[in-house]
């Protein structure tokens, strides 16, 4: 099962998010942008490791598979689609029938399929 975990994305943005406040915070204190240059250095550690597309591992952008948590993205080197998963052990379904496209939903509700009872 080839799937990105939401968890890596949202690791990605929260290094974005401490790096941005770092660096305002070394306008004040100038050890913070020792911290902005750890952030930003993790995050592209973290995009090399972890934001790849799983078939081809190029790099993909967070926020490309960020919004492959809602509906089917692309990589864009291979074309293979790439299935965002809230947790790997949560069942995909192989080829189901994605045509329900939700433009503009930005709400980080739960994942779309919740009809199974657990
Ligand atoms: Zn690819």
């Amino acid at each position: 099962m080839r799937v990105v975990r939401f968890f890596e994305i949202l690791v990605a943005f929260a290094l974005m998010l401490i790096f941005a406040a770092a660096l305002v915070g070394g306008v004040f204190r100038w050890p913070f942008f020792i911290l902005a240059a750890v952030a930003l250095g993790l995050y592209f550690v973290w995009e090399l490791l972890c934001l790849r597309c799983p078939w081809c591992g190029s790099a993909m952008e967070p926020s490309r598979l960020a919004r492959g948590l809602r509906r089917p993205c692309h990589c864009p080197s291979c074309g293979h689609e790439i299935t965002v998963v809230w947790r790997v052990n949560k069942r995909v379904p192989e080829h189901g029938p994605d045509d329900g496209e939700e433009e503009d939903a930005e709400m980080p509700g739960p994942a779309p399929e919740t009809k199974t009872n657990l």
